[in-house]
C-alpha cells in the first residue's frame, strides 16, 4: 500500500478510501460529453476536519483535490484533470438543524436535495428549499458552487441567493465560518458582515463548503402546472414581462422542443403555482389567465396547453434519451429574458446543423430579471459520432453565447477559457490573486476556472 492510501486511510477510516481501478472507474466519468480523466485516490470523509486533513495532505504531498457532491453538473467540472484526490461528499450529509419560525436549515453540503426536501416533507411540511430540476441526488453543496437555480426561481433568484451561512473548508485546510455564524449566532443570516463570499461559482477552486444554512420559504398544500402555448418566439419576452409583473407564479419556464412531434416549433410557458386552498388557486390562476393572457387567445396568439396539472418535485427533465443510448449535455447561460427569440431560433439551428432534435428551454429569474437558458444536446453513449457532434455543438453554443452578450453558466474548461479571453483584464487580475491568496499551490480542482 503506498504512504498517501495509508495517510488518507488514516484520515477517513480503511473503508473509505480506495486507489483501486476499478472504484477509481466509476469517479472518472461524468454524464456529458467530458473524455475520462482518472484521479489517484478517493476518499469520503464524514467531518469538515476530516476534508481539513486531507487538504493539509495535498499541500504537503503537492496532489489535486476535486470535491464531488452528485457528480451531477455534466460539464465535466468534478473529473479530476490533474488527477489527485477526488473528495466524495455524500457521505457529509446531516440535518443538523431546523429552524421552523426562522425559515431556516443547517445541513451538511454532500446532502442530497432529495433527502433535505424528503426530511421538510416529514418535519415541517410547510416549507420548501429551491430544487434544482436535477434528479434528487445532486447534492446542496455542488449545486451552490455552480450557483444553481431551482423552482423557486422567479420570486427568489439563483439558489445561492438563498444561503443564510456557510462553513468552507480553505484550500490551506483552515475552516471558516461565514455569516452570523461565524459569531457563534446561529445561522440565521449571511448578511451584513464584509463580504467573504469567495466560493460560489468557483465549481470548487477556491475551497469545499461544508455547511450551508439555506432559507426555507412557504410550501403551500397543492403545487399545479399551467401551460400556454404560443407560436410565436417574439412574444415570449413580453408575456413572460407581463406573468412577472403579476408575481403570482413559483416557477416559470418557457420551452420549445422537437420531440414529441406535436410540439415542435410551439413554445410552452409553464407556470408554477401553488395554494394551500381551492381559492388561493383559482384567484392566482385568474390574475394569471383573466388578466395577462386571455387577450392572446382573443387574438389568436396564443392558447392554453393545460391547466392543473399535478406537480411532483423535482421536475426533472426527460429529454435525455432522445437518440438512445442516454446521454445528454447541455449549454446553460445567464442572459436578459428579452434574448429568448434569439436564443431560441440560433440554438435550434445549432442542433439541426448536427443532427440533433432541438431542446431549448428558458427560467426566468427572479422578477424577469435574467433567465437561465438551455440547449440540450442529447447523443448516444454507445456512438462516438453523436457525442463528437454533441460536443461540437456545446462549443459552438459556448461561442455564441458570448457573442450574443450572455454570460456562461457553469461552463465546462471549453467555455471557462472563452469567458476568461473576454473579461475585464483587472477584474481577471483580482480573480488571480484571489485564487492565488486562497490557494497558493494550486491544488483545488486544477484545471478549472485556471487563472494564467
Ligand atoms: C437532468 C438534469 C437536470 C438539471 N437541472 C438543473 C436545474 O434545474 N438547476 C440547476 O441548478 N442545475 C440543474 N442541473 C445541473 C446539476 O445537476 C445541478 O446543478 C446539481 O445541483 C449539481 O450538484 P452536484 O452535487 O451534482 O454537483 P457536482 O457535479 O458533484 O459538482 C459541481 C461542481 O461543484 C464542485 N463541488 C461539489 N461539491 C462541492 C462542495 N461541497 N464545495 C465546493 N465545491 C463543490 C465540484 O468540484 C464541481 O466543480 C441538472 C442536471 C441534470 C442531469
Amino acid at each position: 500500500m503506498d504512504s498517501i492510501t495509508k495517510a488518507l486511510m488514516d484520515i477517513v477510516g480503511e473503508d473509505y478510501v480506495s486507489n483501486k481501478t476499478e472504484e477509481l472507474f466509476t469517479y472518472s466519468k461524468d454524464l456529458g460529453t467530458s473524455e475520462p480523466q482518472w484521479p489517484d485516490y478517493v476518499a469520503t470523509p464524514k467531518t469538515a476536519e476530516e476534508v481539513s486533513r486531507i487538504i493539509k495532505l495535498a499541500n504537503e504531498e503537492k496532489l489535486a483535490v476535486v470535491p464531488l457532491g452528485g457528480g451531477l453538473s455534466l460539464a465535466g467540472l468534478a473529473l479530476p484533470l490533474k488527477g489527485g484526490i477526488t473528495v466524495d461528499l455524500k457521505r457529509m450529509d446531516r440535518i443538523l438543524k431546523l429552524n421552523k419560525i426562522g425559515r431556516f436549515i443547517v445541513v451538511e453540503a454532500g446532502i442530497s436535495n432529495g433527502k433535505v426536501a424528503a426530511h421538510l416533507h416529514k418535519h415541517a411540511p410547510d416549507l420548501m428549499h429551491s430544487e434544482p430540476g436535477a434528479p434528487a441526488a445532486a447534492t446542496i453543496g455542488g449545486n451552490l458552487a455552480i450557483h444553481g437555480q431551482g423552482d423557486l426561481a422567479h420570486p427568489y433568484g439563483f439558489n445561492s441567493d438563498m444561503v443564510n451561512g456557510m462553513e468552507v473548508v480553505l484550500p490551506t485546510g483552515e475552516i471558516c465560518q461565514f455569516g452570523s455564524c461565524a459569531l457563534g449566532n446561529d445561522w440565521y443570516t449571511l448578511h451584513p458582515l464584509p463580504d467573504l463570499q469567495l466560493f460560489m461559482g468557483w465549481s470548487g477552486c477556491t475551497g469545499i463548503i461544508t455547511k450551508v444554512s439555506l432559507r426555507l420559504f412557504p410550501c403551500k398544500k397543492n403545487i399545479e402546472q399551467d401551460m400556454f402555448i404560443v407560436e410565436d418566439e417574439k412574444l415570449i419576452p413580453k408575456i413572460l414581462y407581463e406573468l412577472t409583473h403579476v408575481g403570482m407564479a413559483e416557477d416559470l419556464v418557457a420551452i420549445s422542443q422537437e420531440i414529441p412531434p406535436p410540439f415542435n416549433r410551439l413554445h410552452c410557458i409553464l407556470i408554477n403555482l401553488s395554494g394551500d386552498s381551492k381559492e388561493e388557486l383559482e384567484f392566482k390562476r385568474k390574475l394569471i389567465f383573466d388578466g395577462k393572457l386571455t387577450k392572446y387567445i382573443q387574438e389568436g396568439s396564443g392558447g392554453i396547453g393545460a391547466v392543473g396539472q399535478r406537480v411532483e418535485r423535482p421536475q426533472v427533465t426527460k429529454t435525455s434519451d432522445w437518440r438512445k443510448g442516454g446521454g445528454f449535455e447541455y449549454v446553460g447561460a445567464i442572459v436578459p429574458v428579452s434574448f429568448y427569440p434569439d436564443c431560441y431560433r440560433r440554438g435550434s439551428e445549432i442542433s439541426q446543423r448536427h443532427g440533433i432534435p432541438y431542446t431549448v428551454l428558458g427560467r426566468v429569474i427572479g422578477s424577469g430579471h435574467g433567465m437561465m437558458f438551455s440547449w440540450t444536446y442529447a447523443f448516444n453513449r454507445a456512438d462516438e459520432d453523436t457525442v463528437r457532434h454533441a460536443r461540437e455543438a456545446l462549443h459552438e453554443t459556448d461561442e455564441m453565447v458570448l457573442e450574443m452578450g450572455g454570460t456562461l453558466w457553469k461552463p465546462a474548461v471549453f467555455g471557462q477559457k472563452l469567458v476568461m479571453d473576454r473579461m475585464d483584464p483587472n477584474t481577471l487580475q483580482m480573480m488571480k490573486k484571489v485564487k492565488h491568496l486562497l490557494d497558493p499551490n494550486g491544488i483545488m480542482n486544477p484545471g478549472n476556472w485556471e487563472v494564467a
